[in-house]
């Protein structure tokens, strides 16, 4: 079985986060996903929600999940919170703590994957770990960056088998449920005064509506 870690913002997480991620459990064998939160850095523009408040939405999400989720909070508890948490830094730190030989994935949408030629180092994250990525509606399914697309043909696989095969390596585009929510999205919606309490857990909901955030007028 394979650990993940799925790293973003999660101002708020939703839906969009939860389902594909759960659905991934099933189609890939995943025996943990960790959620990481990322670090913003003070010079940043920053998340509508603090840091603290990012991660009680984080913990009230997963209550009601399978136990498989979990939240690692090395980026936001970092000593480099100057600087913006580098997912090759994590990876880096993970094999430290971790060994090579075990599996790690890491789970991303397809916009992220889009951006991937902005990453610090971003060639050399196969090198601590797989990538699983799931589709997300209104983003292309090919790049037009040849330099990125050459990467991803030369470590695509479509045989699960791989994943569990190696530690490392390989890109697997999965079959995860499309849904098309975002958190500026929510975030838009509530400072609309619109009801987005479908696109997210209860209990995320509830906490957004007792802090007032996201919401320059009262809810
Ligand atoms: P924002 O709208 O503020 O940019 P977001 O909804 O994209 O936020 P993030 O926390 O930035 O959420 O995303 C974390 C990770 O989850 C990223 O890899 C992103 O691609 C993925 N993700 C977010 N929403 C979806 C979705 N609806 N479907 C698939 N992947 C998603």
């Amino acid at each position: 079985m394979l650990t993940a870690l799925f790293g973003g913002t999660f101002d708020p997480i939703h839906y969009g986060h939860l389902l594909p991620a759960m659905a991934l459990t099933k189609e890939v064998g995943l025996s943990q996903i960790s959620l990481l939160p990322n670090n913003i850095p003070p010079h940043k523009p920053q998340p509508e929600a603090s840091t603290e408040q990012r991660l009680a939405m984080l913990k009230l999400a997963i209550e009601d999940m399978p136990p498989v989720f979990s939240i690692d909070t090395r980026e936001i508890f970092s000593d480099k919170l100057m600087q913006p948490s580098y997912t090759i830094n994590t990876l880096q730190q993970w094999r430290i703590e971790n060994g090579n030989s075990e599996g790690l994935a890491f789970i991303m949408g397809q916009d992220s994957l889009l951006s991937l030629p902005t990453w610090n180092h971003w060639q050399t994250l196969l090198d601590y770990c797989h990538l699983l990525i799931c589709r997300r509606p209104g983003y292309a399914e090919k790049t037009d960056n040849a330099e990125l697309q050459s990467w991803i043909d030369a470590h695509q696989t479509i045989n699960i088998e791989d994943l569990h095969k190696t530690a490392n390596g390989y890109i697997y585009f999965a079959h995860t449920p499309l849904e098309d929510i975002s958190a500026t999205e929510i975030r838009d919606n509530i400072n609309n005064q619109q009801s987005c309490k479908d696109l997210l857990p209860a209990k995320v909901w509830q906490y957004i509506h007792t802090q007032g955030l996201y919401s320059a007028k009262k809810m």
